[in-house]
This record gives C-alpha cells, structure tokens and sequence, in this order.
C-alpha cells in the first residue's frame, strides 16, 4: 500500500559506492566480504541478501555531523552493486515490522521520542510520530540488535495526509 505521508531513505548511495569501492568505511575499518547461511538487511537496496550472497559490514553514523546523540553502529550492505531503494512511501516490504524502534529526532538531530512498534502497524506509529510537530524525522532500527535500517521523513509532496 502506498502511503504519501512518509519517504523512506536508504543509505545514500555515494557512501554505498565508496564503501564498495575503497573497501574501508567513514571510519577507517577495512571491509572484508562476508558471506553465510543467513539473509541479511541490505541498507541500499533495503532488501534481503540470499543465503550464501557476499555482504559487506560497515560502520555507519546516520548523522550529517559528530554530536553527543549521533550514534555510529554497524550496518551491512550487498557486496555487489545493488539498485537504491526508490519504492520511497512504502515501508520496505522485507524489513521487520514489529521488532522495531523508531527514534524521532528534532531539526537539531538531537533524540525527542521513541517507540518500540511491536503489535501495532508500523505504518500508524510513524504517522503518529510524524504528526508531532518536535519530531524532524525517524530512524527504524532493530529493537533487539538496535542496528539501524533506514531513514524516515515527511512526505514532502504537500498532500494532506488520507486518515
Ligand atoms: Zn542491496
């Protein structure tokens, strides 16, 4: 279902590229391709890897700059060249939907709430959130690893949103 009230970001992709290319991260860990039995949460394409598909781990700060909030953590990304998440008002449809915390932070990045989503639509608790003027925007991540999987915003195309 599509839901013009929010836009999902994947990891941008020049960070995506460079990591792909250089093999090293923002923060200078060497990046070596990894690959088992399990599927993992690719944060470009924001789908799942394949059994046995090489992944690469990264550290990740999804903040524009370095401040007392501004978490770094790991993340992983498919080893090849993979097509960005463009399906941008659509929660990803492989991503968990109730093993989730979305953390809201204000337009000075600093934390202003948190909601673990468990039973409820993930949907309805991003509008919630959303609808809080103190919120700037959402970060989903794992509850249980805490990892982060992606960003969230305002639907920026203005229309008023269908309740
Ligand atoms: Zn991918």
């Amino acid at each position: 279902m599509t839901n013009h009230r929010f836009r999902v970001s994947p990891l941008p992709p020049d960070i995506v590229r460079q990591a792909r290319r250089s093999r090293t991260d923002a923060f200078g860990n060497d990046l070596v391709e990894r690959r088992d039995d399990d599927r993992h949460q690719c944060r470009s394409c924001l789908r799942l890897t394949e059994p046995g598909e090489p992944y690469l781990a990264l550290a990740h700060r999804p903040f524009p700059t370095a401040h007392p909030f501004a978490e770094t953590g790991p993340i992983y990304v498919h080893a090849r060249a993979c097509a960005p998440y463009s399906d941008s008002h659509e929660y990803p449809a492989k991503f968990p939907r109730q093993e989730v915390v979305l953390r809201a932070y204000g337009s000075n990045d600093e934390i202003t709430d948190a909601r673990f989503v468990g039973e409820r639509r993930v949907e309805e608790v991003i509008g919630e959130l959303l609808d809080d003027g103190r919120n700037a925007y959402l970060h989903a991540r794992n509850s249980t690893y805490g990892c982060f999987m992606f960003r969230i915003d305002r639907a920026a195309d203005g229309a008023e949103p269908a309740r």
